[in-house]
């Protein structure tokens, strides 16, 4: 058996193309694009490329971008000043901030922005969101994983999956998405005790560990489904916590890195900055 590819790409593309004219029509209606602003730390060079990809993405869907530049030095009382702008205006519809993000900075995002303008779904209010089951800003790797795990077509109520990773930006939000997929959810990490054991059992496995072709093929149950969300780099090349090759035979659905939830996730960001824009508007 030679599992079908959960190809990332292709759902990206036909998301971009159903978010596009979703954009179109409220741009008709409301006489103004969704407004993103991305801010940029110092000078990373991957930090730029991606958010050069996100901006091409972004205008590509008819969104407005703005890029914001600022020193990685910048305190944390300078950063509220800089900030505040953008808070409190109406046309402004959400701000992503690239990574790596000055360490003095970190505990002050979700102050900076509040959660009518956080795109990724950490801000408290969308955390606790998630929690309660009502979330309508999640997280964008895990919905991305959830959109592609769904692309399989595959009835989710009822199976086990086993999500390998705890993580506040990954693990833990997958698994509350998959529990409100009346899933049976499991979740491992470093310290779990016999983790091939879990992952015999699984019917669905999402991997966010963040280690190279970490999972085998003889750890999986025939015919499952596994979700790769990791990203690293081996040998100068990118490649998940699965390995693609001993898995694929043994899975019923899989999806390859590169090309799997990575291309999903910007989508996903984007997603959350329409819901944002139309939020305020939808009474009107
Ligand atoms: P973290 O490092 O924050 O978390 C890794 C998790 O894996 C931890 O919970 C850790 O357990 C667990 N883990 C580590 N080693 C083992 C092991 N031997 N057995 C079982 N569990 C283990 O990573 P992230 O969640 O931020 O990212 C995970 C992966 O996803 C990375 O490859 C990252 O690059 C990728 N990623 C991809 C994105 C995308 O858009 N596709 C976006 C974000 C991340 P413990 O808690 O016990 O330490």
């Amino acid at each position: 058996m030679s599992a079908k590819i959960l190809d990332g790409k292709a759902l990206a593309s036909q998301l971009k193309s159903e978010l596009a004219s979703q954009i179109q029509k409220l741009e008709k209606k409301h006489h103004r694009k969704p407004h993103l602003v991305s801010v940029l730390f110092g000078e990373d060079a991957a930090a730029l490329s991606y958010a050069i990809s996100q901006q091409k993405t972004a205008e590509s869907l008819g969104i407005r971008y703005e890029l914001m530049k600022l020193d990685h030095r910048t305190t944390p009382l300078q950063f509220l000043e800089l900030m505040k702008p953008y808070r409190d205006d109406p046309d402004f519809h959400g701000v992503f901030f690239n990574k790596p993000i000055p360490s003095q900075l970190k505990d002050d995002l979700d102050i900076a922005i509040g959660s009518d303008k956080d795109i990724e779904g950490m801000h408290p209010v969308h955390v606790a969101d998630l929690f309660l089951g009502q979330s309508y800003i999640t997280p964008c790797t895990p919905a991305a994983a959830l959109a592609l795990l769904k692309s399989s077509g595959v009835n989710l109520a009822g199976q086990k999956a086993v999500v390998v990773g705890r993580s506040e930006i990954v693990g833990k939000p997958m698994a509350l998405l998959l529990l409100k997929e009346n899933m049976t959810v499991t979740i491992c990490h470093s310290k779990t005790r016999d983790l091939k054991e879990e992952l015999s059992r699984a019917d669905v496995i999402i991997a966010a560990i963040g280690k190279p072709l970490f999972i085998k093929g003889d750890w999986i149950k025939p015919g499952a489904i596994v979700i790769d969300v990791g990203i690293n780099e081996k040998d100068g090349k990118i490649v998940g916590d699965v390995d693609f090759d001993s898995c694929k035979d043994k899975a019923a659905f899989i999806s390859p890195v590169p090309g799997g939830v990575g291309p999903v996730t910007s989508v996903m960001l984007m997603k959350n900055l329409v819901e944002l824009y139309q939020r305020p508007l939808k009474d009107r």
